[in-house]
């Protein structure tokens, strides 16, 4: 049998996986094997060079603290005169500060005494070890909580079985991961769990697409809350799809929130609606209020025609018109004879039927361009714009004939008639002359009338120097 002896202990450590450095006593290397020197990122002629003492080596701890030199393996070992054992080291590469870690042990190697021996260090890189991380901790510790099932049973009574479920899922619902595994997500599922949208979620799946859903689950408890679920489907390394992965999170505060929002913005749009609704009224009601006033400024409220103050406004507007277009303007006030004796004999009642019915014949006699009112009491003023030859006298005389005809329209004027005086005045060149003037005219006429026995008209026709009489 080959003894131990035989085997070529250098030729091993040339080969070995380790990394194996041996320093003289003075830290000087004498030996260096492969995978030392690629941990190192050095050759053998450079390292041979070097000792424990060179500045070249640049060596961390865990915390990222620089080695002091005395804490380099190799000087541990001799300043201790003592073994370490698997300290982590990071070995810091000078030309682009990259960090190789690796679990160093060592031991001081001595013959006798007297005579001083080597250290021998050797290695393991571990960078991966110390750097790797789990992606299934993420999904684990994930606070989203996150359900694979299989792919298969999408159809048919029985539903995708859940193979995984991470900490949140239990932490949400209630279940322990033994009484979720093997379930269908179905258990998540109650009473108004909306069923519409459970339908997508399952034509999705069958579809083999992803899809995003917000769901009411119910806790193993019954307590339900609200979870917005992206569903999406897991392929094998053909491209089959053979798992669903479903990331969860719990909306029930933002869902709470926003239904609180919801209806208080509901809330408020009602408030504006009747808000609204409030101002079109008021406006409305405004609008019939100033229509009000506006007659009650300028309409009688007895007769419903217009008052003095309308009936100014439009005399000085056919002035205006009658004099820019050369046209003759009449001017006349009718009052009915003896009504005080109307009102004393037939009551006060009587006299304001009176005033309404003639207040009535007026507004059918004058044309919409004409202007009436009553300017007071039992008068009632009248202006039209005329052609300077038309005859003024027997529009005049029609109206007062009007009167007389009233009783076979209104039979309670049949034992009570009243009749009317009237009192014109035919401008034929206005030029400067006021309504006031046009008026006390008429005044003067209607005088003339009543002086003449009632019940007539008196039409005064100006004569200018330039024109002749209509
Ligand atoms: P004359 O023929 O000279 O015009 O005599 P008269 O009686 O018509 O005139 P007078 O000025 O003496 O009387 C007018 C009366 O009209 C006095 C007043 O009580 C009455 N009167 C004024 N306004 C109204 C009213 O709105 N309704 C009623 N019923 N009578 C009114
Ligand atoms: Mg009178
Ligand atoms: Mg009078």
């Amino acid at each position: 049998m080959m003894s131990l002896k035989n085997v070529n202990l250098l030729h091993l450590l040339d080969n070995a996986q380790i990394g194996v450095v041996i320093h003289t006593w003075d830290t000087q290397v004498v030996y260096a094997n492969p995978a030392a020197l690629s941990l190192l990122n050095v050759t053998l002629e450079h390292i041979k060079k070097s000792s424990g003492l060179d500045e070249q080596w640049e060596f961390i701890d865990r915390q990222n603290r620089r080695l002091h030199k005395d804490e380099f393996p190799v000087n541990k070992v001799i300043r201790l005169n003592a073994a370490i054992n698997e300290e982590i080291v990071g070995i810091v590469c000078r030309q682009t500060g990259q960090v190789r870690w690796a679990k160093v042990s060592a031991y001081p190697e001595t013959y006798s005494d007297t005579e001083l021996g080597f250290v021998v260090v050797y290695f393991t890189e571990v960078t991966e070890q110390l750097t790797h991380f789990s992606f299934e901790d993420i999904v684990k510790n994930a606070q989203d909580m996150i359900i694979v099932t299989e792919a298969q049973n999408v159809t048919g009574p029985l539903s995708p079985k859940i193979i995984y479920v991470n900490d949140a899922i239990c932490r949400v619902s209630g279940y322990t991961q033994d009484e979720l595994i093997g379930e269908t997500p179905r258990i998540f599922q109650g009473a108004l769990t909306d069923s519409t949208a459970t339908l997508r979620i399952r034509e999705a799946l069958l579809a083999k697409e992803s899809v995003t859903e917000t769901l009411l689950n119910y806790s193993k408890n019954g307590t339900p809350y609200w979870v917005e679920m992206n569903i999406f489907p897991l392929k094998n390394q053909l491209g089959e799809v053979t798992h669903f992965a479903s990331v969860e999170r719990d909306v029930s505060t933002t869902k709470f929130h926003s239904e609180q929002l919801n209806s208080r913005n509901q809330e408020l749009k009602l408030i504006k609606q009747n808000l609204e609704t409030l101002v079109t009224e008021q406006t409305r009601e405004l609008r019939n209020a100033n229509v009000k006033l506006e007659k009650l400024a300028y309409f009688d409220a007895l007769t419903d025609i217009p008052n003095r103050r309308a009936f100014n406004d439009a005399l000085d507007k056919a002035i205006h018109f009658a004099h820019r277009q050369e046209f003759g303007l009449l001017v006349g006030i009718a009052d009915i004879d003896h009504f005080k004796q109307l009102n004393d004999t037939y009551g006060h009642g009587f006299g304001d039927d009176v005033l309404v019915i003639f207040a009535n014949l007026l507004k059918t006699f004058f044309r919409q361009e004409d202007g009436i009112g009553r300017l007071g009491g039992e008068e009632f003023g009248f202006c039209m714009v005329v052609p300077k030859e038309h005859d003024v006298n027997c529009v005049v005389e029609r109206l007062r004939e009007k009167v007389e005809a009233l009783p076979l329209r209104y039979a309670e004027l049949k034992e009570k008639q009243f009749t009317v005086s009237v009192g014109a005045y035919c401008a034929k060149m206005l030029q400067n002359m006021t309504a006031r003037e046009l008026l006390d005219m008429a005044d003067n006429a209607l005088y003339t009338a009543k002086r003449g026995g009632r019940n007539r008209v008196e039409v005064i026709t100006q004569v200018p120097s330039n024109t002749k009489a209509c």
